[in-house]
């Protein structure tokens, strides 16, 4: 080990995407000595960077950034509230609408960018001590009886008492510890954008199924909207090619007009889709959180919201430093047995969404209608499904 670190970490965590910065961020102020290892540069947001990648989070996502102390800063970097959600079917005309009010709570959830939500958390691991390692890679693992040793790139050797993968959907640090991933490649691609609308956006969430298409519009603080547009890859691949005018067009025609036309469009992004289910969350001193452990269909919009609930659990369930070390096997089992059971129900919940709105069926599609204008007329199931898209059932 070299001079720099001759004590192992606490935890070490892999990967500073939003649920890794998260985790090292509650870790250390639990009073655990944290390292965060991250390939990519430190992320930094100004103003006039362009709106890149954007998640809605939910009200227990946004509880989570509160504790962390960082919520306000994610929110004055252009997070914006949303109100209401339109979700409909363009073949039944079936529609279901949340309206905050209604349901009784003063927001349905928030638009976030995230470079703005890394960059808060980074600042606060910054000011909170985490040892912060931006551009490096690990390049082998020392599964030690008391620790495991992260080999750096560089030749550092980090020893970690509780090792975090929070490496994103590939996982390279899942893939060396032999960890199986159930894997249901969607066969199809997110198309991403920014685009303005002719008419405003409400504070809505727009969202509309159409067979094995879904798009949806999200609020934006500047008045337009990020759009996700999941469709086969086929199609995707039609959608990626048109000229701005022409996809400006399909979008305007795709939403049906209900937000005018589409003034203009930012350069588009794709993104392949694939369900990912990790066989297990903790290995020994090693634990899955966020994409590294799962990944989902992101037609509700519960990816991240998922990560950070894992990284709850993982708080609530490690000792903090006082208490002995972060790497109790009961305490790692506990979070392994809550978050895969409760990420399995959401995976198949989506699987299951995704079917119902993409097939042409005619009695699926009957029903579909059926059962979209019962829960839109009953109150109590919608709140039921207001309540747990927001994240607080059980809380
Ligand atoms: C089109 C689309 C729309 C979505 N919309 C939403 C939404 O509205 N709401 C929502 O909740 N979720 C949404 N999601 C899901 C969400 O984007 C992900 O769940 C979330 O970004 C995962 O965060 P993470 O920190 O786990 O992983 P990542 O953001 O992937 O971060 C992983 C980090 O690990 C780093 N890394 C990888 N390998 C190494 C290595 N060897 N060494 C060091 N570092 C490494 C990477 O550089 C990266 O910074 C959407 C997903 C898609 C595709």
């Amino acid at each position: 080990m070299t001079m720099e670190y001759s004590e192992p970490f606490d935890c070490v965590v892999v990967g500073g995407g939003a649920a890794g910065a998260a985790a090292a961020l509650g870790l250390a102020n639990a009073g655990h000595r944290v390292a965060l290892i991250e390939r990519r540069p430190r992320p930094v947001f100004s103003d006039a960077a362009p709106v890149t990648r954007v998640a809605t989070l939910n009200v227990a996502s946004m509880a989570l950034l509160e504790n962390l102390g960082v919520a306000e800063v994610v929110l004055r970097r252009r997070g914006h509230p949303f109100h209401r959600m339109d979700v409909w079917d363009a073949n039944s005309g079936a529609a279901l609408r949340f309206d905050a009010d209604e349901v009784g709570v003063p927001v349905l959830g928030w638009t976030v960018e995230h470079l703005a939500l890394e960059a808060s958390l980074w600042e606060a691991l910054e000011n909170a001590g985490v040892v912060l390692l931006p551009d490096t890679n690990w390049r082998a693992l020392d599964w030690r009886l008391d620790r495991i040793d992260v080999h750096l790139a560089d030749q550092r050797v980090l020893g970690a008492r509780l090792l975090v993968a929070a490496d994103g959907a590939e996982s390279p640090l899942r893939t060396r510890s032999g960890i199986a991933v159930r894997r249901n490649p969607y066969h199809a691609t997110a198309v991403v954008a920014t685009v303005a609308t002719r008419f405003p956006h409400q504070d809505t969430a727009w969202q509309r199924f159409d067979h094995g298409s879904i798009l949806a519009f999200l609020p934006l603080a500047d008045g337009r909207c990020s759009i996700v547009w999941s469709l086969p890859d086929t199609s995707a691949q039609d959608v990626m090619q048109l000229d701005d005018d022409a996809f400006a067009q399909a979008l305007r025609d795709a939403l049906g007009g209900r937000l005018g036309d589409i003034e203009s469009v930012s350069p588009r992004a794709a993104w392949p889709l694939i369900g990912r289910q990790a066989q297990e969350y903790a290995r020994g001193r090693l634990v899955l959180l966020g994409d590294a452990a799962h990944t989902i269909h992101p037609l509700a919009g519960q990816g991240l919201n998922l990560g950070f609930a894992d990284v709850r659990e993982l708080l609530r369930v490690v000792p903090g430093s006082a208490a002995g070390g972060p790497a109790s096997p009961s305490a790692l089992q506990t979070y392994t047995r809550k978050r895969r059971w409760e990420n399995e129900i959401m995976l198949r919940s989506m699987e299951s969404l995704r079917w119902l709105f993409g097939t042409s069926l005619p009695v699926v599609a009957s029903a579909r209608a059926f059962g979209v204008g019962q829960v839109d007329r009953h109150m109590v199931l919608k709140r039921f499904f207001a309540v747990t898209a927001l994240g607080s059932r059980g809380s």
